[in-house]
């Protein structure tokens, strides 16, 4: 059975889900204003790997994710833009799920707007002002933390050490420090919802706890986000639904930060600005890789040269794919030992560093049973090796692809002469030029290698 690390105990737990074989969990999607850096991508990798593993030992996942498309950031780009806030969200999006597709995580069962649930939202507030739980001031409602229960859960804190160490934003109206805007009263220019009190727009943790409870009902299997969420934004949702009476996720899980080397994220450091860069220039199983080898609540270092090593591990396990492609197929029964240790590791706390200990194990072995000619051991480590990979989402190239074109070796060639010429410009512009035929070109110290993008 999974265990869980579970943010509200503070502990590992067994995962417990209130209809057996079924498990429906909600993770905090993005807000649609700009490209999706690499953290998006880390807990879009870390919760897809759950879901994945969940789904392959049995269970059906129901699974939403929110795409946030209101909030001050984008209206702050659009103002700055001079463009609609539509026309910045729906382009965003577009371009978030381009990045999903890119790094293989499976789209949501369910991916909600908020735009689509603002009337839910006026509903909600309406019961918590109705309760006292709320209050209204001259720029919005607030819900009052103190007369909710356990408020700081999450944090691990109680409400009064939570309440000597706050700094008080927002409006100078509310009674404590942590109260927080469910709704945020328009000012000139915005885009603007009706409410009772005043037309405005609701505030962020008003729009996942009305559309996590919509979808999924009370008591929810797990909520799960960025460790950055934890508090306030998920200590903020919950706070609604316990203030209405309603039981809120049974679990929650939540993930590392992405560290980066150096000071500043720029290219020349080796880094990436932004999660399609790295698409651009790399694998897009390297970053699943990467995410896989460290355990999913550590940090992890995305780096040109975290990431090219994760892209030697593909190599290795391409190579295998296909080296054992023959020896495979539906009869063939996963080697037992192999996937009960694997199984073992994924169960205990996600702990994925370890299950791909045993997938590399495993290739190693089959691939010393090949070269004895020892067909029927290979056989079973081959097929427990592609149950690791589907288990993990990762996707095995059993093909050999072959070698570059001649149009892109010419390229290639053209863009090494212009970076001799430290013409960068040219040299970007042929790399793009090289992505659009799908295939990437890496500096390495041996020179500029080419690879199949995917
Ligand atoms: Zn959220």
């Amino acid at each position: 059975m999974l265990h869980l690390f579970d943010t509200a105990q503070g502990r590992v737990v067994p995962f417990e889900t209130n209809e057996p074989n079924k498990v429906s969990m909600y993770v905090c999607g993005p807000t649609v204003y700009g490209p999706p850096h690499l953290g998006h991508g880390r807990f879009s990798l870390v919760f897809d790997v759950l879901r994945r593993y969940l789904e392959w030992s049995g269970y059906e996942v129901r699974y939403v994710s929110n795409i946030t498309d209101i909030d001050d950031k984008i209206i702050d780009r659009a103002q700055r833009e001079g463009r609609p806030w539509q026309d910045i969200t729906t382009k965003c999006e577009s371009i978030w799920f381009k990045a999903m597709d890119g790094i293989g995580v499976k789209r949501p069962t369910v991916t909600p707007h908020a735009t689509e649930y603002v009337e839910r939202m006026v509903e909600l507030i309406a019961e918590l002002l109705a309760s006292d739980k709320a209050y209204e001031t001259s720029d919005g409602v607030y819900l009052d933390c103190s007369t909710v229960p356990g408020y700081g859960l999450l944090a691990r804190q109680s409400l009064d050490s939570l309440l000597a160490g706050a700094r008080v934003e927002g409006s100078d109206e509310k009674r404590n420090p942590t109260d927080f805007a469910l709704w945020k009263k328009a000012k000139p220019g915005e885009p603007t919802w009706p409410a009772p009190w005043g037309d405005g727009r609701p505030g962020w943790h008003t729009e996942c706890v009305v559309m996590s409870l919509d979808l999924l009902g009370e008591g929810f299997d797990l909520h799960g986000g960025g460790q950055d969420l934890a508090f306030p934004h998920h200590e903020n949702e919950r706070a609604q639904a316990i203030a209405v009476g309603k039981t809120f996720a049974r679990h929650w899980a939540h993930n590392g930060f992405v560290e980066v080397e150096g000071e500043k994220m720029s290219k020349s450091l080796g880094n990436f600005t932004n999660l399609l860069d790295l698409l651009d220039r790399h694998d897009g199983r390297a970053y699943r890789m990467l995410v896989l080898r460290s355990h999913y609540r550590s940090p992890v270092e995305v780096t040109e040269a975290t990431i090219a090593d994760a892209e030697r591990s593909l190599d290795r396990l391409d190579a295998f794919a296909r080296r054992s492609l023959e020896l495979v197929d539906a009869a063939t029964v996963a080697d037992p030992a192999t996937m009960e240790q694997f199984r073992r590791a994924m169960d205990d706390d996600l702990n994925t560093a370890g299950a791909l200990d045993q997938l590399f194990r495993a290739v190693r072995s089959a691939n010393t049973a090949l070269d004895a000619e020892d067909d029927a051991t290979a056989a079973a480590l081959a097929a427990a090796v592609r149950e690791m990979c589907r288990a993990f989402g990762l996707a095995l190239r059993e093909e050999d692809s072959g070698g570059p074109p001649v149009e892109v070796l010419i390229l290639a060639e053209q863009r090494a002469a212009a970076r001799a010429a430290k013409d960068f410009g040219a040299a970007d512009r042929i790399r793009s030029e090289l992505s659009s035929l799908g295939w990437l070109v890496e500096d390495s110290p041996q020179g500029p290698q080419l690879r199949r993008k995917g």
